[in-house]
C-alpha cells in the first residue's frame, strides 16, 4: 500500500482525491487543509450581495473524507522535506509516498503587514461572510476595493447589489493602480466593466496606489486620504506561504514550476493554482477548468508512477473565462470568442452550478438565482 497525501482541498485536490478512490485498494490517502470546508471561490463575491446563500457554496471536508474512508488532517502546512519524504505540519508530521500539493492561492498585500492588518480579503468563505457583515455598519461611510482586477470588479458590483437591496446609500470606491479596469485582460474588456460599473455608480479612481491603512483611513499615493472606510484588497494573489521555503523553481507569483506532467520530482505532483505550467511562455491562468483538469491528470500519472507506466503530458484545453457583473452585463472570451451580455452571465452561472459539490448546493444555488434574479437581470 502506498501512502499519498494531498495538500488542499479545493478544486484541484478533491478532484485528486475522488479519481483515486477507484485505486483505494492501494493507496492509503490522507487529506490536509488548513479549513475544514471547502469552499466554492467563484461564487464568493455573490455572497457579498446575498445573492447566494453561503450555506450552497461550502462543504464539510471532514464530512467528504468520512464518507470516502479517506483521512482528514485539519492542519496548516508548514513545510515538506523531500529527502525524508514527511509534510510537516502545526499538529505533527506525516509520511508519504506521494505527494500532491493543491495548495491554491492567496491573497498577496506584497509583504505590507499594516496593509494586511487593517483590509479584509476574499480568499475563502469566512472572509466573505466577515467582510458581508460590516457593509452596512454606521461605522463606515465608504467601502473601498483596492484592485480593478475581476475580483475587485466583480465585488463592487455585487456590495452595490447588496446596498441597493437593502435601500442604502453609500459610497463604494474602487481604486486600480493602473489606468484601466480588468489589467492584463484585452482593452475592450476595461471598458466594459467600466461602463457596467458606472452604471452601478461605483466611484473609480485610477492611476493611483494606497500608500497605508491606518484607523479605517486610507492614504492615497496622490496624497489624498479615505476616511471611515471599509477596505477590501483584490490587488492580486500569489501562491501560499510555505511554497517559499521549499527550495523549489517558483515563478514571479511564487507559483510552482512543474514540467509537462505536472511533476517537480519523482514523488511529488503540483496542480491548481499553486502550479506554475508554461502555456505559450506565460504562466497557465488560474482558474477552476485548470485546476480540474490537472487534478485529472495528477490522479492518473500518480498512479501510473507506481505501475511504472509512460506519464501523459498535460495539455490545456482553454475553455474560456467571464467576468459577470450584474444587471445582465459581464464580459469574457468563450471559446476565444469575445462574449458579453446575459449569455456570459448564464454562462457563469452554469459553470458554478455544474461544478458544484454536491446536489444540494447545485439546487441551493439554482434557488438563490431564481430568488435574486431582479440582483442580477
Ligand atoms: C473571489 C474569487 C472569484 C473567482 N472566480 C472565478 C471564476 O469565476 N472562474 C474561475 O475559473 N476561477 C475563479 N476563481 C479562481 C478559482 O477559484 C481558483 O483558480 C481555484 O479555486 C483554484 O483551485 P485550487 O484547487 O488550486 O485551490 P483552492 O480551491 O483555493 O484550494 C486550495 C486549498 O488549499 C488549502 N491550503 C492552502 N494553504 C494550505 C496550507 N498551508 N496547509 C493546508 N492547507 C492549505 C486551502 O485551505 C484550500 O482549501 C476565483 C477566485 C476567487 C478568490
Amino acid at each position: 500500500m502506498k501512502k499519498v497525501i494531498i495538500i488542499g482541498g479545493g478544486f484541484c485536490g478533491l478532484t485528486v482525491l475522488n479519481r483515486l478512490l477507484w485505486h483505494k485498494d492501494r493507496l492509503v490517502l490522507r487529506l490536509i487543509d488548513k479549513k475544514t470546508s471547502f469552499d466554492f471561490l467563484p461564487c464568493l463575491p455573490d455572497v457579498l450581495s446575498g445573492l447566494i446563500s453561503p450555506d450552497y457554496i461550502s462543504c464539510s471536508l471532514p464530512e467528504i473524507c468520512q464518507s470516502k474512508g479517506v483521512s482528514f488532517t485539519n492542519s496548516e502546512v508548514l513545510s515538506i522535506d523531500f529527502e525524508q519524504r514527511q509534510v510537516i505540519t502545526k499538529v505533527g508530521s506525516f509520511d508519504y509516498d506521494y505527494l500532491v500539493i493543491a495548495s491554491g492561492s492567496e491573497t498577496n498585500f506584497y509583504g505590507n503587514q499594516t496593509i494586511e492588518n487593517n483590509s479584509s480579503k476574499l480568499n475563502d468563505l469566512t472572509d466573505a461572510l466577515g467582510f458581508a457583515d460590516k457593509i452596512a455598519s454606521e461605522d463606515y461611510d465608504c467601502c473601498v476595493i483596492v484592485g480593478g482586477g475581476y475580483s475587485g470588479v466583480e465585488a463592487a458590483a455585487n456590495i452595490k447589489r447588496y446596498l441597493k437591496s437593502i435601500n442604502l446609500k453609500k459610497r463604494v470606491i474602487l481604486i486600480e493602480r493602473s489606468q484601466a479596469l480588468l489589467p492584463g485582460l484585452e482593452q475592450w474588456m476595461g471598458r466594459y466593466a467600466l461602463n457596467a460599473l458606472r452604471k452601478f455608480q461605483v466611484e473609480m479612481i485610477f492611476g493611483v496606489s494606497v500608500d497605508n491603512i491606518s484607523d479605517e483611513t486610507v492614504f492615497l499615493s496622490n496624497g489624498e486620504t479615505l476616511s471611515r472606510s471599509l477596505v477590501l484588497w483584490t490587488a492580486g494573489v500569489r501562491g501560499v506561504e510555505f511554497v517559499d521555503k521549499l527550495n523549489l523553481k517558483s515563478d514571479p507569483q511564487s507559483r510552482i514550476k512543474v514540467n509537462q506532467f505536472l511533476k517537480v520530482n519523482e514523488y511529488c505532483f503540483v496542480g491548481g493554482d499553486a502550479a506554475s505550467f508554461d502555456y505559450h511562455g506565460f504562466p497557465l491562468r488560474m482558474g477552476v477548468q485548470f485546476s480540474v483538469a490537472q487534478g485529472k491528470i495528477i490522479s492518473d500519472n500518480l498512479v501510473r508512477s507506481i505501475r511504472r507506466w509512460p506519464l501523459k503530458s498535460f495539455k490545456p484545453v482553454d475553455l474560456g473565462y467571464v467576468i459577470p457583473i450584474g444587471k445582465g452585463q459581464g464580459c469574457g472570451k468563450i471559446l476565444g470568442e469575445d462574449a458579453w451580455g446575459p449569455c456570459v452571465i448564464f454562462l457563469h452561472y452554469l459553470m458554478c452550478i455544474f461544478r458544484a459539490q454536491s446536489f444540494k448546493n447545485k439546487i441551493g444555488m439554482v434557488k438563490g438565482l431564481l430568488k435574486g434574479g431582479r440582483l442580477l437581470w
